[in-house]
């Protein structure tokens, strides 16, 4: 693509290089040198005071100026974590989280599990007693609430990236708020790279409404503070496409080959979608260099993505070699979460995977959609982290003034709520459209979920979770789709075959994304391949593994992702265990593959999908009458069997429903006679 140069000279950050750090200083200078160098390090008294002084505190600062890594060493030097008291820093994403511990424990000269901790789900790397900083997802401290629901361990927790306004985020906004009102000893402090200072200083300001409990008038006050970090971003010159492109990920291609041949030594960062347009993009990196000559020496690409082993996950962090020029492909990840030392050079596609509901279908689905100028400026603003940096922006300059949309909208108004009611009723909170959120849900999305987890016998007609089932599935720490699925396996005999299959559920692909061999991978398939669906293929696929003793050789062999296969052995080792707990013994139907589909059914009854007579390949959703297609990857892609029932929606030019496997329509109504009842008529079973 050609480019121009946006119109005041692309200046988009304040530059204000107060520190004397330079240009790859870093991976050299010590530790200790490293943290002073920080922005929020001259803060520290400040925060600290604050932090003393009010309930919440709202900390704002640029990405990379130290606020995840070092506030919750501050309050650790400060004494929050002495008395067996444990500081709290939360994440959106399980990466961070991992990412950022690790870093932590580095910086204090601790083993990682000991004083400094981690936790996310299926993953616990604390010690009771010993660990006294903790990252956590926020989803996972949602979790804690249910054995501890003032969360008295905690003294201090950070809820961090509140700006990213994730799901799991608002909810604990929420909840901590109301626990604050129970323990006014317990501080917040809420960070973010960008956020609504005021819109969070409103939702935590209780000071006018709420006295200060009676006799106690040293306590905090109720006011939160603000505090907003000092950045030192370099300035970075912003570059725009021409003309609009037509595929980003050629265009990413070739930019990444004019940085290279044209621009001086640094790192290069572009902001992708997923893990399949990373790899597809590395891929053709690959095939373009060799077939065009073009100069692509010393590029040293590396993808970025949750679900990277942590030996990926370190090469992100290790300085890059001399001569070298490390290309990060990354999802919206190193927007704000971590920061990468070295980038020079941005290139933003303009699009991010986002979650879409739409209450009316009742589909929730995946899509790549255009992000907003918020994001644009934070994915812009990375690459002036060592010196003066480019971005490459893959959109107009037009479309960016006159079409992209200003904020994001939070995922709590574009999420079906199902997870959302389970999780707060199991919390005891009952009047869920009277809870106190950041941003409130629909009514409408609130009255789907309620809907469906009636049907799924999780709510009775209180309302009220039931027992035991309601308590269990709450009690699983998965979809509850997934949780009622292996509820059922209990009864239906085949919890073996049905835990299997929730592991495979729960990552995101067992299969490599190939490009150009999709022959060779549709053949490979076929060995495994199951008329019944992707669910009892995945067993097939499951056996082979184990039958090849875990061979990483096999993996490839057969399109495997060998990292993928070793995540379902363990979270189905994990599973086994929280079944176990729930009194689920470990059944296997010897083959009885009815009892599966039956099992399936009965979880995820509310996306059945019927064929559309005399159509090619068009299904149409029972519940809302919605067209949807069968995805390419799945075995039942172009077989279009009568009847199925699928995992979830992907949309493009299309709906497309991933992991999709046939059933029995009489098996709808025996798993959920309400929810098909007034249905039946236009049925026609
Ligand atoms: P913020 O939260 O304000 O965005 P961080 O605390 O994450 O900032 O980062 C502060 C510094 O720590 C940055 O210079 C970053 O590069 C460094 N850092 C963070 N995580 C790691 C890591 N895993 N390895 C090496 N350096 C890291
Ligand atoms: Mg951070």
């Amino acid at each position: 693509p050609s480019f121009v140069e946006d119109e005041e000279g692309g200046i988009v950050l304040m530059s204000n290089n107060l520190s004397s750090s330079s240009s790859s200083s870093y991976g050299y200078a010590n530790i200790e040198k490293q943290r002073q160098r920080l922005p929020v390090y001259k803060y520290m008294t400040e925060i600290l005071y604050l932090v003393e002084n009010h309930a919440t505190t709202i900390i704002v600062g640029e990405t990379g100026s130290g606020k995840t890594t070092q506030i919750p060493q501050f309050l650790k030097e400060a004494g929050w974590a002495e008395g067996g008291r444990v500081i709290a820093c939360t994440q959106p994403r399980r990466l961070a989280v991992q990412s950022v511990s690790a870093r932590v424990a580095e910086e204090m000269g601790v083993k990682l599990g000991d004083e400094v901790g981690y936790t996310i789900r299926f993953e616990d790397h604390t010690t009771s007693g010993v660990t006294s900083v903790k990252f956590l997802t926020d989803g996972v401290l949602i979790r804690e609430m249910m054995e501890d629901p003032l969360l008295t361990k905690y003294s201090v927790i950070m809820v961090d990236e509140a700006h990213e306004r994730s799901i799991s985020t608002d909810i604990l906004l929420g909840l901590l708020k109301k626990i604050q009102r129970r323990r006014p000893e317990l501080r917040l402090i809420i960070s973010s790279a960008t956020i609504e200072a005021k819109a969070m200083f409103n939702f935590f300001n209780t000071s006018k409404k709420r006295q200060a409990p009676e006799g106690s008038t040293q306590g905090p006050k109720l006011e939160p503070a603000i505090l907003s970090v000092e950045g030192r971003g370099f300035s970075v010159k912003i570059h725009y496409v021409e003309e609009p492109v037509s595929d980003y990920i050629r265009s990413v291609v070739s930019t990444i080959l004019l940085i290279n041949e044209r621009e001086p030594p640094g790192d290069v960062l572009v902001f992708l979608t997923g893990q399949d347009d990373i790899e597809t993009a590395i891929k053709l990196l690959a095939e373009e260099a060799h077939s065009n000559q073009k100069n692509s020496s010393g590029l040293l690409p590396l993808p970025l993505y949750s679900g990277l082993s942590r030996a990926e996950q370190e090469l992100i962090f290790t300085p890059t070699p001399r001569g070298k020029r490390k290309v990060i492909l990354s999802t919206n990840i190193a927007e704000t979460s971590l920061t990468l030392e070295g980038v020079v050079y941005v290139i933003d596609s303009g699009f991010s995977k986002q979650k879409f509901y739409n209450p009316i279908s009742d589909i929730e689905s995946l899509v790549v959609a255009p992000i907003s100028k918020a994001s644009a400026r934070q994915r812009s603003g990375r690459a002036g982290r060592v010196r003066p940096g480019k971005c490459y922006r893959l959109y107009t300059e037009d479309y960016f003034l006159k079409q992209m949309p200003g904020e994001g909208i939070p995922e709590m108004q574009r999420s079906n709520l199902v997870s959302t009611v389970i999780q707060l009723k199991a919390l005891g909170i009952d009047n869920i459209l009277g809870f106190d959120w950041p941003s409130p849900p629909s009514p409408q999305a609130m009255i789907r979920a309620l809907e469906v987890l009636y049907s799924l016998q999780i709510l009775d007609d209180d309302a009220k979770l039931t027992s035991p089932t309601g308590f269990q599935v709450a009690e699983l720490p998965l979809d509850p789709m997934i949780s009622k699925m292996i509820l059922a396996s209990n009864e239906l005999g085949c919890s073996d075959e049905i835990i299997t299959i929730a592991a495979v559920l729960s990552i995101q692909s067992v299969w490599v994304i190939a490009r150009g061999v999709q022959k060779e991978q549709d053949e490979a398939k076929l060995r495994f391949a199951a008329a019944e669906g992707d669910h009892i293929t995945f067993l097939n696929v499951y056996k082979g593994f184990l039958e090849s003793k875990k061979s990483s050789q096999w993996c490839y062999k057969n399109f495997l992702n060998y990292q993928s296969m070793k995540k379902v052995v363990e979270i189905r080792d994990q599973l086994k265990r929280i079944a176990r707990r729930l009194g689920i013994t470990l059944k296997s139907c010897e083959g009885d593959i009815d009892a599966v589909r039956k099992a399936v059914t009965a979880g995820f009854f509310a996306n059945a999908c019927r064929l559309e007579p005399h159509s090619n390949g068009v299904f149409k959703t029972i519940r809302g009458s919605e067209e949807v297609y069968i995805h390419p990857s799945s075995v039942l892609f172009r077989v279009n069997p009568k009847w199925v029932v699928y995992q979830s929606i992907v949309s493009t030019e299309r709906q497309y429903m991933r992991n999709v496997v046939t059933i029995n329509p009489s098996w709808l109504t025996e798993a959920a006679p309400h929810f098909y009842q007034n249905r039946q008529n236009n049925m026609s079973l």
